[in-house]
């Protein structure tokens, strides 16, 4: 009877839980970071305490248990004490605004007491099995004294109290279990999003990242009327650095170089490595004019700059090839191609160099 009733219970816990941190993804538990979000999660955490209220379980006759206390227990444990107390708040006036009379004393006595108890461990304790267990012994002791007022006989008693202590203690476990799974399954989702976008060996934003970024930034330029310049940087002769000086040493340039980069736009724009040692930059509301100064400043600091590699500093240059749009292209792929072009032809002309676009140059 009192183990079909918990699963209930267990089974509104974890959706609740479930459905919790679907809604909440980027600001689960583990990123709370706004004083709303964290209202927010009070409000709702205290909502479920409601909800366990309706479906109380039934020991005997007399006496009803629930799983009010865990709504606490868990917002205090993962997001502090402001969900905690909101969700107390909640719960104990919509008992107070249902219930009514001497009766309803106790219950509100208990969660003043567990949300400051349960406010307290999660603070002194960093372990929040650990943390859950303290927080379970206190309130449930508390919960045997108020108990010693209400229930005159000992066999009633014992009952009372060793449900009450199974019932809650597999609640707040499933509910830690819950969290803690769902908790490092949101930081997985949040790392594997953040890598897929990024060159492990620069840092730099990847391939992928490029093709979302050129994409939007184009729809934002053609609606706000602005000029958008694509940079396509290689490095000359990089094969002979690397057969030369290994492996290591062109790693430690391509590292070096990416941080050059992006020391050498504005922070609202974006490096990216594109493949092997070709980087580009995307430079939003810039001129193909003003993008080719850029690209020769980039050029000329490059060609000074002294790369430490293990064995000894090393210089290199680049060459580059810049279009823009809408000057030379108003399509994303001819605008790649056409930067691509002026880079051949950089490379063509000696190397070191940098090239724009233009029909005219590349047709005679
Ligand atoms: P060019 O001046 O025409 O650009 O000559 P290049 O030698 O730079 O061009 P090429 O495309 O022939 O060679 C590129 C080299 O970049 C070949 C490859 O070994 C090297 N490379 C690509 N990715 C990496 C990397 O991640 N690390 C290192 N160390 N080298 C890389
Ligand atoms: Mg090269
Ligand atoms: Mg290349």
């Amino acid at each position: 009877m009192v183990l079909s009733q918990l699963f209930v219970n267990l089974t509104i816990l974890v959706s609740f839980l479930f459905f919790y941190y679907q809604v909440f993804r980027e600001h689960s538990f583990s990123h709370i970071t706004t004083t709303p979000v964290r209202l927010m999660t009070g409000v709702l955490f205290g909502l479920l305490g409601m909800v366990l209220i309706e479906f109380g379980i039934k020991v005997n006759e007399y006496t009803l248990i629930d799983l009010r206390h865990i709504p606490i227990m868990i917002s205090a444990l993962f997001g502090g004490w402001m969900p905690a107390v909101t969700a107390a708040v909640i719960i104990s006036f919509s008992r107070l605004a249902f219930g009514g009379g001497v009766i309803v004393l106790y219950p509100l006595s208990m969660i003043i007491f567990s949300t400051a108890v349960s406010v307290f461990i999660a603070r002194a304790v960093r372990d929040p099995w650990l943390a859950a267990f303290y927080m379970l012994l206190s309130s449930n002791l508390y919960f045997l004294v108020i108990m010693l007022y209400q229930l005159n006989t000992v066999a009633l008693y014992t009952e009372v109290a060793l449900s009450y202590w199974f019932v809650s203690f597999a609640g707040v476990f499933a509910a830690v279990y819950m969290v803690k799974r769902l908790t490092y399954s949101n930081q997985l989702l949040h790392k594997y999003r953040a890598e897929s976008l990024k060159d492990p060996l620069t840092g730099l934003d990847n391939p992928r990242s490029f093709t979302y970024s050129l994409t939007k930034k184009l729809e934002q330029a053609s609606k706000t009327k602005q000029a958008v310049s694509l940079l396509i940087i290689d490095i000359d002769h990089f094969k002979d650095i690397n057969d030369q000086y290994g492996h290591a040493a062109g790693d430690d340039i391509l590292r070096q170089l990416g941080a050059v980069l992006l020391e050498m736009v504005r922070p609202e724009d974006s490096v990216y490595r594109k493949g092997g040692e070709e980087f580009t930059i995307i430079l939003f509301g810039c001129s193909g004019f003003r993008a080719a100064g850029i690209a020769e400043r980039i050029r000329q600091r490059v060609e000074k700059y002294p790369f430490i590699t293990e064995h000894r500093t090393l210089n290199i240059t680049v060459s580059t090839g810049v279009s823009t749009f809408p000057d030379t292209a108003v399509e994303e792929r001819e605008l790649f191609k056409q930067a691509d072009e002026a880079l051949y032809q950089a490379k063509d002309q000696g190397r070191n160099q940098t090239c724009m676009y233009s029909k005219k140059d590349l047709k005679e």
